[in-house]
């Protein structure tokens, strides 16, 4: 089965039905929550309905772990889990803040260790991340790799700061914030991973312990394809069961030395 072929094309769909739903009122209405908590809003529901149709044109029987309807079975013998946060960035979406991505993650197993196949798009430019189990990171057919950058004081690093615990969160994170000057967030998730695995951006670390494992199936393949690291703050794989409901804490950095480096100062707080 052609995956790579068919999630590129998934995605387009997914893009092509949200993109005129932008700035219009019709894309905020909501419908109580999701499965993840968060509000569940007319366009994330569109997005995962173009997802959906996309693999049954295509006669795949699967399983959905999606953020937004939760795990629902499509098909007689579903063959494969598809772990999917149909919009993430959903806020930047409907402010037309252009940083927000669509993925989409296949596996046998529901484990964030078990991904095969996995495909991120950029929802306001003609981007789109792939990766294969063994086979590498694509963006848009070009082989991407991540930075072998490794002094603090010249990275790029996102950070995700969106708690309400956020005085606790820089207690923690004190080291790191000392020795850098380049801090960002951009809102997507997913897609500063992507930043990562392609050398944008040096590193991302959310240590929130709220993202959900549906945000970063994805995203997860595409870094370690790209040669970056994706560890949790012990440095072991992130092992984590795919579900709507399953949270993780995590670092992600371009190469090895800058992870042990970065690992030590939150050591070291
Ligand atoms: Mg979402």
């Amino acid at each position: 089965m052609d995956w790579i072929g068919i999630l590129t094309e998934a995605s387009k769909q997914v893009k092509q039905t949200i993109m005129p739903l932008v700035g219009t009122a019709l894309a905020q209405e909501t419908y109580g929550r999701g499965a993840g908590g968060d509000p569940k809003k007319h366009i994330d529901l569109q997005a995962e309905r173009a997802l959906v149709k996309t693999l049954l044109n295509h006669e795949i029987s699967f399983t959905l772990i999606s953020e937004e309807s939760g795990i629902k079975t499509y098909g007689e013998h579903p063959t494969c889990y598809v772990t999917t946060d149909p919009i993430d960035g959903t806020t930047n979406t409907l402010r037309g803040l252009p940083f927000a991505c669509s993925s989409i993650a296949i596996s046998k197993i529901p484990r964030l260790d078990a991904i095969e196949v996995a495909a991120v798009a950029d929802i306001f430019h003609e981007v789109v991340y792939v990766a294969q189990k063994n086979l590498g990171t694509y963006r848009n057919q070009e082989r991407v790799e991540s930075t072998q950058i490794t002094e603090l004081a010249n990275v790029v690093i996102g950070i995700d700061f969106n708690t309400w615990k956020v005085a606790e969160l820089t207690k923690k994170l004190n080291r790191i914030l000392l020795h850098t000057k380049h801090i960002r967030h951009l809102g997507a998730n997913a897609l500063e991973l992507c930043y990562v695995a392609d050398g944008t951006i040096d590193a991302f670390i959310d240590i929130r312990g709220k993202l959900r494992t549906t945000d970063i199936a994805a995203a997860a393949l595409i870094i370690e394809e790209a040669g970056a690291r994706i560890s949790t703050l012990r440095n072991t794989p992130l092992t984590n069961i795919l579900s709507p409901t399953e949270t993780v804490a995590f670092i992600a950095t371009g190469n090895p030395q800058l992870h042990q480096i970065m690992l030590k100062c939150l050591k070291q707080v």
